[in-house]
């Protein structure tokens, strides 16, 4: 597929599958709205090309696709019969076994980074920059202190063995995990 129809069916496609979702922060502006799901799949592929300098499209496509299959009705088939294996690979790659209990899955995380190819290894790193810095500028109401630092420390633990993969986003990392409440 062209590169830009690639991308933009990706954006419409995860648009529709997030559309009654929003981001686990506070309300923002006027009527306290939460923000919609679909701006951090969009930011996490911004951080790609933007801070990552890396515009391959098919990775582009997978960080705007990669909360899908996770969070939503969207399916391994429906990726592969509308965006390929390139991308769905990718995706795939970068989801959660959802029938697993929620600390087996982090511990998979750190488990498997060492073994992500080069493109999911740029959406895992744009993913966790995006929820770091949300959990400093839009951080969910419920969350105590040592919960945000050991999300932290885990997201550390996840990009730690991906060090290498890119400088830019590394050091995007490393300058929130600086942060660290
Ligand atoms: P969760 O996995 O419950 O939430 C973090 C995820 O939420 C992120 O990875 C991100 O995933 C998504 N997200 C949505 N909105 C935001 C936002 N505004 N900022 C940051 N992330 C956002 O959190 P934990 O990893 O801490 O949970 C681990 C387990 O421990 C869960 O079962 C939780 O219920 C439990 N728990 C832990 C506590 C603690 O003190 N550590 C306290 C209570 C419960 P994505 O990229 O997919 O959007
Ligand atoms: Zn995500």
């Amino acid at each position: 597929m062209d590169d830009m129809k690639l991308v933009l069916d990706a954006a419409r496609f995860a648009a529709e599958h997030h559309r009654l979702q929003r981001r686990k922060g506070d309300g923002v502006g006027e009527l306290n709205l939460k923000t919609p799901y679909i701006n951090h799949p969009l930011t996490v592929a911004q951080e790609i090309a933007v801070t990552g300098g890396m515009t391959d499209a098919n990775v582009i496509a997978a960080a705007i696709l990669h909360d899908t299959v996770e969070d939503t009705d969207a399916t391994e088939a429906d990726l592969r019969g509308r965006f390929g294996d390139v991308v769905t690979d990718l995706v795939m790659e970068v989801t959660d076994d959802k029938s697993l209990e929620k600390m087996e899955r982090k511990r998979l995380q750190v488990e498997h980074a060492p073994h992500l190819s080069r493109g999911a290894a740029h959406v895992k790193l744009a993913d966790k920059i995006s929820n770091v810095r949300d959990l400093l500028d839009d951080t969910p109401p419920s969350w105590t202190l040592e919960r945000i630092r050991e999300y932290f420390d885990w997201a550390k633990s996840v990009i730690d063995p991906l060090r290498g993969t890119n400088p830019a986003l590394e050091a995007a990392f490393d300058a929130l995990y600086a942060k660290r409440p």
